[in-house]
């Protein structure tokens, strides 16, 4: 039997329905991190299995199931930009290998690659599936390429899109796709698989990563990690922020990274100020509550926006000290206003 995640159990129900008379596309949407694209792949290789046992499980020891492990099962395909194909990483992080950024978009050449598969016939039982992901990764020629085969499909071919931003698609492939939105993973079996996989704060993890168990495992170093903590510490007390000594200690950490601790904590700041609750640093609300007493919410609402702008310029920025030291002034600025 092959591995399902613990919050999935009944989306893989779901989706045995679909054996029995398989769309030609089918789009799998939900939020970043839960585990979609696993349960594609889980979904395709049970799909083209010669011995699924009664849950739909593939085998995992039959040939077609061996060539799928393999990467080399004939009658699959996975799209994927080039960043993600090389790191196998979300592609968020992806490094230049060669001094070249590898691609983070599906191109029309990727999809137009695919006639060469469709013009074969399938090798087992007639089925065969492309996996897409991201979906929204694909540029407009892409898209409308591979539109073209969602209206003419070869037979037996499934097509699984695999999306997070599901209203960046084009419509007319929406329209021509079976769209099943995969659950939210519940708490409690989301903390216990963290624990599972070594994570040290499960439940912090979780709250911080805003319930995506899979980035939640990343988080976890950084939760722990001093920069982090000493950041969080500082923004507490704006009126005593020393920003160049904290732009000193953060600038070897990844400008990106910063901003995104900042906008959790900003968001926080919002959600306590609007709602009276935290989602990302949980137990803290009594702090939290005090240090947004005097804070209006539209500067609040100036402030994460601010942010949002600094995580785009954090992506270019040459030198990490002086967009730190802004980044850091402007906050201070916003919070003492
Ligand atoms: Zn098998």
């Amino acid at each position: 039997m092959q591995e399902i995640y613990p919050w999935q159990k009944n989306d893989w129900a779901n989706l045995q329905e679909l054996r029995k008379r398989p769309p030609h596309g089918l789009l799998l949407k939900g939020t970043q991190g839960i585990g979609k694209f696993d349960l594609a792949m889980r979904f395709a290789q049970s799909l083209l299995c010669e011995h699924p046992d009664a849950a739909g499980f593939a085998c995992g020891v039959c040939p077609s199931c061996h060539w799928f492990s393999q990467g080399s099962h004939p009658d699959f395909r996975l799209l994927q930009p080039d960043a993600l194909s090389q790191d196998g990483d979300d592609g968020e992080d992806a490094k230049p290998a060669s001094g070249k950024k590898p691609s983070k978009q599906i191109s029309v050449d990727q999809v137009r690659s695919l006639a060469d598969f469709f013009g074969m016939s399938a090798h087992q039982g007639g089925r065969r599936a492309v996996v897409i992901h991201p979906a929204e990764a694909m540029n407009t020629n892409a898209a409308n390429a591979l539109l073209k085969n969602l209206e003419e499909p070869p037979a037996g071919l499934l097509f699984i899109l695999v999306s997070h931003k599901p209203q960046q698609l084009l419509p007319t492939i929406l329209s021509r796709s079976l769209s099943f939105a995969l659950s939210p993973p519940d708490t409690e079996s989301a903390v216990r698989w963290l624990a599972e996989q070594g994570v040290k704060n499960p439940g912090e993890a979780l709250a911080a990563s805003g319930f995506s168990p899979l980035q939640a495992v990343k988080l976890d170093e950084q939760i722990g990690s001093e920069e982090r903590t000493k950041l969080l510490r500082a923004v507490r007390q704006p009126e005593s922020l020393d920003v160049f000594a904290l732009a000193e200690m953060l600038q070897k950490t990844e400008q990106v990274l910063v901003v995104q601790w900042l906008q959790q904590w900003s968001y926080d700041l919002s959600s306590m100020k609007l709602a009276g609750k935290l989602r990302y640093h949980l137990g803290e609300d009594a702090a939290i509550r005090k240090l947004v007493e005097p804070i209006a919410p539209l500067t609040l609402a100036r402030l994460q926006k601010y942010l949002q702008g600094a995580k785009r310029e954090a992506q270019h920025t040459l030198n990490p000290k002086l967009f730190l030291e802004s980044l850091l002034f402007s906050y201070r600025q916003l919070m003492l206003e």
